[in-house]
């Protein structure tokens, strides 16, 4: 029987382990938690410059042909769908638990749960903050939708990363006026500051922190300390682009105690893999953004999908059963 192998996440580092494990003769199966594939990408309308050979293609598109190519090759994929479980299944596989009456046996798993943008906790403990309106605290990638329609408006973007930097670059292009808030010092690469930096509309405070939000009608009064002295200034809504979290808290609700001490994690709770992507658990590895803190990516969670699934090959069947059957 063709050996089943799971990968939680489609995402570029799941779709590709997908059509990697694919080509080489396995049955991979792609759970996806989200209503829809594409991971990251879905939220990312900006044309690619990253993906060789897809120039001036979004995001978006970039992540509908990753899911329509991975579909197309054979690779099953599922959406909306919950691990509830993890234990050892037959033949020394895993078993997967998905709900209480289904549960689907796999040869290996490839944890490409990505990463999720720091939200709201960001201002937890800060007066007003959880009296603002919807839509007047936009977090991640949602920070990206409706920019036209803060023409004329002033936005507060907590950050200081290329995220923050490229906000604020796309909310001045779309007329509105902008302040950067960041924690310590701008992370942005040189080029993406030089870009934003100095244009009219823009303030950018370093070390900085909001102290309190305060609604007033239709605004929101920030009074913030920057640098060694304290402002205070209204705006129309806060956008918050202030790092990432890997998407591994829910392994420790799903794995067995013993399994989960197995497995490797830095201080920021990414996975730490070896040099084929291997947990630590055996039959488990890892792929992408979720243990790839220092180059997160497209170009990279696609190679490491498929490192993920060459080393499922190997560990399978042996050095020799790495080779594609095409
Ligand atoms: C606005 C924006 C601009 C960007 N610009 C660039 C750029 O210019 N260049 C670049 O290289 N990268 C860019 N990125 C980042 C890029 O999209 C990510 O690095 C890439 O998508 C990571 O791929 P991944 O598969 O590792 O993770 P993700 O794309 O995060 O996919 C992970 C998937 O796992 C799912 N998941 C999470 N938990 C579970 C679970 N428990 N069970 C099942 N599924 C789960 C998630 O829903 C998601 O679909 C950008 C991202 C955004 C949002």
């Amino acid at each position: 029987m063709t050996p089943r192998i799971v990968i939680l996440g489609a995402g570029p580092a799941g779709l590709s382990a997908g059509l990697w494990l694919k080509n080489m003769g396995f049955d991979p199966m792609v759970l996806e938690k989200d209503d829809r594939p594409g991971g990251m990408l879905q939220f990312n309308f900006l044309e690619n410059g990253w993906v060789l050979g897809h120039p001036g293609v979004t995001g978006q598109e970039l992540g509908r042909r990753f899911h329509a190519h991975a579909a197309s090759a054979g690779v099953a994929i599922r959406t909306g769908v919950e691990l509830r479980a993890l234990r050892s299944g037959v033949c020394g596989g895993l078993a997967l638990v998905l709900r209480a009456d289904e549960i689907v046996d796999a040869a290996a798993l490839v944890v490409a749960t990505g990463t999720r943008f720091r939200a709201a906790e960001i201002l937890r403990g800060v007066p007003g903050a959880d009296a603002l309106a919807s839509g007047q605290l936009v977090c991640g990638p949602y920070a990206f939708l409706d920019l036209a329609g803060q023409a004329g408006k002033h936005v507060l973007v907590i950050g200081g990363g290329d995220n923050a930097y490229e906000n604020a670059g796309l909310l001045l292009d779309a007329g509105a006026a902008v302040t950067i808030l960041m924690r310590t010092r701008a992370r942005a690469r040189r080029q993406m500051r030089d870009a934003v930096e100095g244009r009219p509309g823009l303030a950018v405070h370093a070390q900085g922190r909001v102290l309190a939000l305060r609604r007033e009608a239709d605004d929101v009064v920030v009074t913030a300390r920057a640098g060694d002295g304290e402002i205070r200034f209204p705006v129309n809504r806060i956008h918050i682009l202030a790092g990432y979290e890997p998407n591994t808290a829910f392994l420790a609700d799903v794995l067995p105690a013993a399994w989960e001490s197995l497995l490797r994690r830095d201080p920021a709770g990414y996975l730490r893999v070896d040099a084929w992507g291997r947990t630590g658990i055996p039959g488990i590895y890892a792929a992408g953004d979720v243990c790839n803190p220092d180059f997160a990516g497209v170009a990279s969670a696609l190679a490491q999908g498929a490192r993920a699934a060459r080393a499922v090959a190997r560990d399978i069947r042996g050095p020799d059963g790495m080779s594609m059957l095409v």
